[in-house]
């Protein structure tokens, strides 16, 4: 039986309920999909409780990224054939055990990366990918902050950037996070849980600041980010998961150094299938080749979706969170 895991409205993490999906036959340009493996994303949160909008709208079937295989290919796809492995990210549609998708949304799963690899990586991993690449192009030599670093964003910075050069300095919420930071590419750890961490950056970079800021943190961590960039520093502020940053003003950007700053989501960065494909092609060679290690540290059946949001809303999850159907 096809089913999925429908939030009926907005709230708590025991709004899911498992439901009889029909599996209708892909549309021109789709094909259906048999999910193996689906990533869960801190933004699944935000949707589930209104923080932002449903895709769709309710009730909804939440999940941004997901892999698995093709079961059925509709009129006009070339290039994808019923049997082949492929992973996406998308809004919404992947708590769900098939689903249709765009053929032009998706991308083949290259040999020597699994499903749950894939799956954990196509939200997260492109996510670092922008961020490091556009948002604060990371350069040899330059030191940069990262909140949250043993999350699942987190863990991929961390060693992406060391692979470039880059001195990346990690917060986490206690000691066994930092030393999963440590293990995965940052250089200095802060565990802003029990450490100042803005008095800490600046000892470690005798005071001159950071380049950059990665914030997903938000509203705990916005005001001290500000302080301890350097002068014309970047504040890549892309998500919020201790709340939302309310009392920004234009103003705090002249007040701690000419700062400049943005506000980025992944989704505008990989509209056009060029870009889709250019950037998952980077990600897929860095896991391949194993510069990248994607740790897929939690694994729960799509079924018992309340405990993954649970885990990963609790602070109580490190790398990446995996359901399978
Ligand atoms: P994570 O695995 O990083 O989980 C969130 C982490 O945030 C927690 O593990 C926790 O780490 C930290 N945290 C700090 N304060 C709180 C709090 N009050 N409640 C809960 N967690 C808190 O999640 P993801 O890797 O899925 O996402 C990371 C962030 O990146 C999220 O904010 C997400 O929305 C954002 N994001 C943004 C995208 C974009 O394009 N703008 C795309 C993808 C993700 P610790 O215990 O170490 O503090």
């Amino acid at each position: 039986m096809a089913y999925a895991m429908v939030a009926g409205k907005a709230g708590n993490s025991k709004v899911f309920e498992k439901q009889e999906i029909k599996l209708t036959k892909p549309k021109k340009g789709e094909v259906l999909i048999r999910h193996t493996a689906i990533g869960v994303n801190f933004i699944d949160i935000y949707q589930r409780t209104g923080l932002y909008p449903a895709p769709g709208g309710f009730p909804a079937i939440l999940g941004g990224e997901g892999a698995g295989v093709v079961e059925a290919v509709g009129k006009g796809v070339t290039g994808l054939k019923v049997g082949e492995r492929i992973a996406y990210t998308q809004p919404g549609g992947a708590y769900a055990s098939h689903r249709n998708i765009a053929a032009d949304r998706v991308i083949k799963i290259p040999e020597g990366v699994s499903d749950e690899v894939a799956a954990a990586a196509m939200l997260k991993g492109l996510t670092a990918h922008y961020l490091i690449h556009d948002c604060y192009k990371a350069k040899k030599g330059d030191t940069v902050l990262v909140h949250a670093a043993a999350g699942g964003v987190g863990l991929i910075l961390g060693q992406w950037l060391a692979d470039k050069g880059v001195a990346a300095i990690g917060t986490a919420g206690g000691k066994e996070k930092c030393k999963l930071a440590k293990r995965n590419g940052f250089t200095h750890v802060i565990d802003y849980r029990s450490e100042d961490f803005v008095a800490k950056v600046m000892r470690i970079t005798k005071k001159q600041g950071v380049a950059a800021v990665y914030d997903s943190v938000g509203k705990d961590t916005y005001p001290g980010s500000l302080q301890v960039l350097r002068k014309f520093g970047m504040f890549v502020s892309f998500g919020q998961s201790s709340g939302v940053v309310t009392d920004f003003k234009l103003a705090d950007l002249a007040a701690n150094g000419c700062l400049f700053t943005t506000r980025p989501s992944l989704f505008p960065y990989i509209d056009t299938r060029k870009e889709l494909v250019r950037r998952s092609r980077q990600l897929m060679d860095m896991i391949a080749s194993g510069k990248i290690k994607i740790q897929v540290n939690q694994t729960f059946p799509l079924l018992k979706i309340t405990q993954a949001h649970n885990a990963l809303e609790g602070r109580k999850t490190t790398g990446q969170t995996v359901l399978i159907p």
